[in-house]
């Protein structure tokens, strides 16, 4: 039976497990007192369009620098956060920075923020973030909001009424890590989409089952266009997944091949080097359709 198995779970217990059970509590525990307001910060990566060469924007990823634990990794708090209630905290937290940043960049540069299950699920917290956007002071069709398929199947009615409510201010939205759950065709062409990002793990699936991951990477390019979205390639690290991505027809790239989330201080350097220097706007958004 299932109280069984539960047990059993207990009784085979592994040291590594209990390690992890242990810092889990740690996090916990640092986060209840932590000053998030001063202790998160957010890195950028850029997300280039391979058809003109172009910079599009940047997503917004959480950093978590404790005193007390030092740099925590989003993967080690962000599910404890949105178990604990604090995700909507950092989340407004990360709108807020994340904005405040992007104002000083070209308005033709896009900007990207992650939400959570919580956030999307939560009347309360998508209130507080569409507040955020129209206080924010800055265009909301460059900001996009990228949310997992997991967010969506938890409820989809009350997902889709959250990702319409940010669609009605003129915000877009992306499907995160597409491919690495329980992916359905089904219910994609319901949700006012813009964009399809697929999982980091069909490229690293390229080197040992190259064409029926290229194959995959086709369809959903296919799909996405069909259905009036567009499509990015998550994770991409060498000129060679470069160029199959390309070859799979997906238009705009994201990955260390480009470039490693960067410091909002480096921002304006990099937008530089790839020829939109800030304060001379003489280009089209490119954030725009
Ligand atoms: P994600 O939204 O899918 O973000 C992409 C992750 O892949 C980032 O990890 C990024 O640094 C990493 N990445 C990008 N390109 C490459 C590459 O070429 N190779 C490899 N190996 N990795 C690459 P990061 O920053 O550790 O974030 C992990 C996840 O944590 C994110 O996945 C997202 O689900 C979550 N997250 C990050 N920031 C936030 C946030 O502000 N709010 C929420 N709710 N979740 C966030
Ligand atoms: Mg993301
Ligand atoms: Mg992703
Ligand atoms: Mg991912």
């Amino acid at each position: 039976s299932a109280k069984e198995n539960a047990r059993g779970d207990v009784v085979v217990f592994s040291p590594e497990h209990e390690a992890q059970l242990g810092s889990h509590g740690r996090i916990e525990q640092v986060l209840r007192t932590a000053d998030l307001h001063r202790e998160i910060h957010l890195q950028y990566q850029p997300q280039h369009d391979l058809l003109t060469g172009r910079v599009t924007g940047f997503e917004a990823l959480v950093r978590w620098e404790s005193p007390v634990l030092g740099r925590v990794s989003p993967a080690d708090f962000v599910g404890i956060a949105e178990r604990t209630g604090y995700i909507q905290v950092i989340s407004s937290i990360v709108v807020q920075k994340a904005m405040a940043a992007a104002r000083e960049w070209p308005d033709a540069i896009g900007l990207s923020v992650n939400l959570s299950a919580v956030d999307i699920m939560s009347e309360r917290s998508m209130a507080g973030i569409a507040h955020l956007v129209m206080e924010g002071d800055i265009e909301p069709g460059r900001l996009t909001f990228e949310i997992t398929e997991t967010a969506v199947m938890t409820d989809f009615g009350r997902a889709r009424k959250s990702l319409e409510m940010l669609t009605a201010l003129g915000c877009k939205i992306a499907l995160d890590d597409f491919g690495s759950g329980y992916s359905s065709f089904a219910y994609i062409h319901r949700l006012p989409l813009h964009r399809i990002k697929t999982d980091r793990s069909f490229i690293t699936r390229l080197h040992e089952d190259t064409e029926p991951t290229y194959k995959i990477l086709r369809a959903v390019a296919e799909l996405s266009v069909s259905l009036g979205f567009d499509c990015l390639a998550e994770g991409v690290e060498t000129e060679q997944q470069m160029a199959i991505v390309r070859s799979a027809g997906i238009r705009f790239v994201q990955g260390f091949y480009f470039s490693r989330p960067i410091g909002s201080e480096a921002v304006e350097d990099y937008l530089e080097r790839h020829g939109m220097p800030v304060g001379r706007e003489i280009y089209a958004p490119a954030w725009a359709p």
